[in-house]
C-alpha cells in the first residue's frame, strides 16, 4: 500500500531524509524508531503528503506523489485515504466530540448527518469512551482527547493510519488507554505506521521496526531480531539509551 522509493528531502541546506526505501503491505504494523530529529516526522509526514520531497517515488495506495509539489490531485486523495494522529491531538476545540468526528465524513465524504452520527457513535464506543461524545476536548482527559483524534480519523475509514508519537504528550496512566485502542485497531488488520518510543508495545504490535539514524534507515526487520539481536552498532547503541 506504500511504495517509498530512493526518497530524498531536504529543509534547505539540510539533507533530512537519505534515500529511503519502504514498502508496506496491506495489514502490515510498521514502527519507526530512532534519536530525536533522526527524520522520522518527517518520513510519515511524506506518506500523506504533509511534506514534499525532492527526489525518489512514492506511491500510497495506487497514488503517486511526485517531489517537489507536483502531486496535483493525488495529494487530496491520499489525504482522504491516509488517517494520522498526531502528538498533539489537534482536535477542533470549539466542537463538541461527536462533531469533531462527524464533521469530515461529512464534508470531504458527503455523508448525511445521520449516518455520520451512527458512525461517530460506533466508533466512539470503540474507542471506550462513547459517554463522552457530547462533551467539548477542553472537558475531557489527554487519554480521552487521543482517543477522540483517533475516532476521528477512522471515522474516514481510512486505508492506511499514521502516528507521530500518539503518547508523548499523555501523563503516564493514560499511556495505556491509547495504547489499548491502538493494539485493537492492530489486531483487526489496519494497516499503521507508528513512530513511538513505546518500545515494549513496539515489540508486541509490530510486524517491522525500522531503525532511522541521520535521515537514513540503518536497519529494520521483525521486532525480534531488531531488539534483541541487532546488526548495526547504531542500533545497539541507540536501544542502549532507550531499553
Ligand atoms: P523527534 O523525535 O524529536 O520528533 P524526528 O525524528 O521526528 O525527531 P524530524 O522532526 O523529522 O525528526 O526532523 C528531522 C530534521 O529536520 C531535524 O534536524 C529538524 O530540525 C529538521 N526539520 C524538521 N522540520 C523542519 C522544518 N519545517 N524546517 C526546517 N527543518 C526542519
Ligand atoms: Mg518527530
Amino acid at each position: 500500500i506504500v511504495r517509498m522509493q530512493q526518497l530524498n528531502k531536504h529543509f534547505g541546506s539540510l539533507h533530512v531524509l537519505k534515500n529511503i526505501d519502504m514498502h508496506i503491505t496491506p495489514g502490515e504494523v510498521v514502527v519507526v524508531i530512532g534519536a530525536s530529529g533522526s527524520g522520522k516526522s518527517t518520513l510519515i509526514r511524506c506518506i500523506n503528503g504533509l511534506e514534499e520531497f525532492q527526489s525518489g517515488s512514492l506511491e500510497v495506495d495506487g497514488n503517486e506523489l511526485l517531489p517537489n509539489g507536483k502531486s496535483g490531485q493525488a495529494l487530496q486523495t491520499i489525504r482522504t485515504e491516509v488517517g494520522m494522529v498526531f502528538q498533539q491531538f489537534n482536535l477542533f476545540p470549539h466542537l463538541s466530540v461527536i462533531d469533531n468526528v462527524t464533521l469530515a465524513p461529512m464534508k470531504v465524504r458527503g455523508w448525511n448527518r445521520s449516518d455520520a452520527l451512527e458512525a461517530a457513535k460506533r466508533l466512539l464506543d470503540r474507542v471506550g469512551i462513547a459517554d463522552q461524545a457530547d462533551k467539548y476536548p477542553s472537558q475531557l482527559s489527554g487519554g480521552q482527547q487521543q482517543r477522540v483524534a483517533l475516532a476521528r480519523a477512522l471515522a474516514m475509514e481510512p486505508r492506511l493510519m499514521l502516528f507521530d508519537e500518539p503518547t508523548s504528550a499523555l501523563d503516564p496512566e493514560m499511556i495505556g488507554e491509547v495504547l489499548d485502542a491502538m493494539r485493537e485497531l492492530a489486531k483487526e488488520g489496519m494497516t499503521m505506521v507508528i513512530v513511538t518510543h513505546e518500545m515494549g508495545f513496539a515489540r508486541e504490535v509490530a510486524d517491522r521496526v525500522v531503525f532511522i539514524h541521520q535521515g537514513e534507515i540503518t536497519e529494520e526487520g521483525p521486532p525480534e531480531q531488531l531488539f534483541d539481536k541487532p546488526r548495526h552498532e547504531r542500533t545497539q547503541s541507540f536501544l542502549a539509551r532507550v531499553l
